[in-house]
Order: structure tokens, then sequence, then C-alpha cells
């Protein structure tokens, strides 16, 4: 089997609404790029990518120099093909190889007539469980729904989705509205949803006092973990001298170098594995073994995904043996997807794990076309910045905090 093409296709999915986070916002759609990597038997395997554009369909188009021939069994040879480390300075390229491999074990996994957990390791167990994974959020401009900024409107969103997928475990996005307000927020959650588990990510932009001061008022809750509190390695460690609540971490342990470093002089107890981030699923298998050996936890990060990528996070996750704690989703924020079938869905709180050859699911290409048109009407926006505050800008640690009191009713969209 051998590469004879790559096919990139940029799209936009509405969400239900703009998701806010510490940075800006995710301005009511997310872009992705679906990658269709073609063998010469025909078959095609499907890769995704974060963001997206003319820059990120040219970037995987060059890669077709690279590729062409590429036998996609061969997937460390993948590797030192395009995202030597030592190279990465001036082309890094773990987005692209992380992308290009889903679509490589997809097709090997068809290939073969075996699911990609297949080619993992295997198969531990049938179905992922999930965090809510909840979003303060501006109104869909389009209707004035799904606002969630009181913590009134957080405690019935959080209690609509447990309701309606399932959910035992809530991730609560914050780091937007100033942290004694997001700690009101957290506390009523607890309360609210009694039995269940918690779990709260301000994206790292408060300083290490006010982390420590909201880590310690949240000691008596039933909490995973706090998800970088602070900024930077050295900031978790002095967090970590002071709250004892696990601290976990998507933004400083995101490579092996940086994994290392933790193990060496520890700093997260939890490192969140995102597929694209690493560089693929196999990454990620690795890291999880390091993580085993040294009883550092681990869980399936999100970094916002269509059925491509959660189908990568659902193969990721049945095949690691000391996966104890439940995924994040950004999924069922979205309306719709591009696979077949439309979007994947959660039963108690589950998602079950794709048993079809390869990622085990296939692009609509109705529903493809669909949100590529999207794409081309709406294009691209800024993650960092926020279509509610025109100019703003965020410091880390951050003091520019957002008034919970104010309703903003259609953010702009550019
Ligand atoms: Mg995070």
């Amino acid at each position: 089997m051998r590469i004879v093409d790559i096919r990139p296709t940029t799209v936009a999915v509405p969400l239900e609404a703009p998701l806010r986070h510490s940075n800006g916002a995710h301005w009511g759609r997310f872009v992705r790029t679906i990658v269709e990597v073609e063998a010469d038997n025909g078959l095609v395997g499907l890769g995704e990518m974060g963001g997206g554009g003319e820059s990120a369909e040219a970037a995987f188009r060059n890669l077709k120099d690279y590729l062409v021939g590429h036998d996609p069994l061969q997937l460390e040879a993948l590797r030192w093909k395009i995202a030597n480390p030592t190279a990465s300075l001036y082309n890094n390229r773990v987005q692209q190889l992380a992308a290009i491999e889903f679509a490589c074990i997809d097709l090997v996994g068809q290939h073969l007539g075996v699911p990609a957990h297949d080619l993992l390791g295997g198969r531990l167990r049938d179905e992922v469980p999930f965090a809510s994974y909840l979003f303060f959020r501006y109104p869909d401009p389009a209707d004035g729904s799904g606002e969630v900024r009181t913590i009134d409107q957080l405690v019935e969103h959080a209690r609509k989705l447990k309701a309606e997928h399932g959910f035992t475990v809530h991730k609560l996005k914050g780091g937007v509205f100033p942290p004694g307000y997001e700690l009101a927020c957290y506390r009523a959650l607890a309360e609210a949803l009694p039995g269940d588990r918690l779990r709260y990510d301000p994206n790292a932009v408060p300083s290490v006092e006010e982390a420590i001061r909201f880590g310690q008022a949240v000691e008596d809750l039933d909490n995973d973990y706090l998800e970088d509190p602070t900024w930077g390695l050295a900031g978790l460690r002095r967090v970590r001298e002071r709250v004892r609540i696990p601290l976990a971490t998507n933004t400083v342990v995101v490579d092996f170098e940086q994994l290392a470093a933790n193990v060496l002089q520890p700093a997260a107890d939890v490192v969140l594995l995102d597929t694209t981030f690493w560089g693929g699923m196999r990454a990620c298998v690795k890291a999880a073994a390091v993580c085993e050996t040294f009883q550092l936890g681990i869980a399936v990060h999100s970094s916002g995904e269509l059925g491509v990528q959660l189908a990568t996070m659902l193969h990721l996750g049945a095949a690691l043996p000391n996966l104890t704690l439940a995924a994040d989703a950004h999924y069922h924020h979205l309306r719709d997807d591009v696979i077949e079938g439309g979007k994947l869905s959660y039963t108690g709180g589950r998602i079950r794990v794709p048993t079809g050859p390869g990622l085990g699911v296939r692009l609509d290409r109705d529903r493809l076309a669909r949100y590529a048109d999207l794409y081309r009407e709406l294009g691209s926006y800024p993650y960092d910045r926020d279509p509610g505050r025109p100019g703003w800008y965020p410091l880390v640690p951050s003091d520019r905090w957002a008034d919970p009191l104010t309703a903003v009713d259609k953010p702009v969209d550019k």
C-alpha cells in the first residue's frame, strides 16, 4: 500500500453558542481541516487538524512531496520524514503529523480489517467516559439562546447536559471571570450535583497566589484535579506545595522533553494526552506508558474536535491501561458533524468505541460540502480575541477579567 494523494478540506461547523475562555472565545463555530489520504488500493484514510484556511490546506498539499509513495504501515518512518524534533525550530509539523498519522492508521486498519485500537495494543474497554466540559458562553447571535454567564445559568446548563448525556464528571472552563466569582460557580455546581466529580481549568491565567487561594477553598469538594491552575511547571510546583488536590496540565507537558522534566521534578500529577498536540495516537500511547511507569495520572484531552478526531480519542481511550479519569470533549457543544450518521452520541456519559475497520467513521460528503461552504462564507476566527470585548487582550497572570454582570447580546463576529 502506497500513498498517492493528500486532500485537505477546511470546514466550519456551528456551535450551539460561542464558548468563552481565558484567551478569548471560540466564535460560534469550530474551524477544522479534514485530511483525506488516498492509497494506491483505493482506500482513503481520514485525519483532522484544528484551524484551517488556505495556509493549512497548502501545508498539507506541500507534504505530498514527502509522502506520495510512502507506505502507511511505516508509521515510525512517517514521524522522522516530516516531524524530526531537531528540525522543529524551522518546520514544526507536529499537528500535521498527527493528522497524517490518524489517516495512515485509518488506512492500515481498513487494509487489515481491524479497528484502530487493535493497532494501538487492543481494546481494554468498550466505552470511554467523558466529563461534561462546561463553558461560559455568549448567547447565539442568531436567536439569543445558549448564554451561560450567571451562576443559575451555569447550574441549569450542567443539569441539562447531565440529563441529556448522563455525565457524572463536570469540568468548568474558567479563567474568564474574577476568581472569586468562578469559585462561587464551582461550589454551586458541587452543591447542585451531589455525588458527581468536578474539575476546574482556568487555562493557566490565575497568579500562583490566586491559584492557591482557589485550590484551598475547594479542597473539601470531590475534585478530580485542578487543570493548569496557574502558568508553567515552576508555577504548578508552587501551587502543588500548598494545595492538596492533584494538578493536571495540557499546556506545559505536551512533549517528551517536558514529560521528562515533570518526572524529574514533579509539577503536574496528571498529564492530559491530546492526540493532536502530542503528534498522534502513537505518541500518546508512548507518553501514557511513561506515565504508567512513574505512576503519573493521565486523561484524554480535547482541543476541539469533530468526529474524526473524536474517533482517535476513543481508540486511544480504549487502549490505555492506566486511564482512570474521564476524558474531555467539546463535542456536545457542536450542532452537527461531518461524519456519516451525524454526531456520535453519549449514553450514561460515555461514548462507544468504534469497532469498524480503521477509525470506524466515514465522511458524509453532503455535510463536508455544506460546512466547507460555511467556512468559505464565514472564514476563520481569532481564538485569542473576545468577540464580546473588542480591543481586549489577556495578560498572564491575568487581572483583566470579564464582568459577570455585563450581558453581551450580540458578540461582534469580525
Ligand atoms: Mg486545559
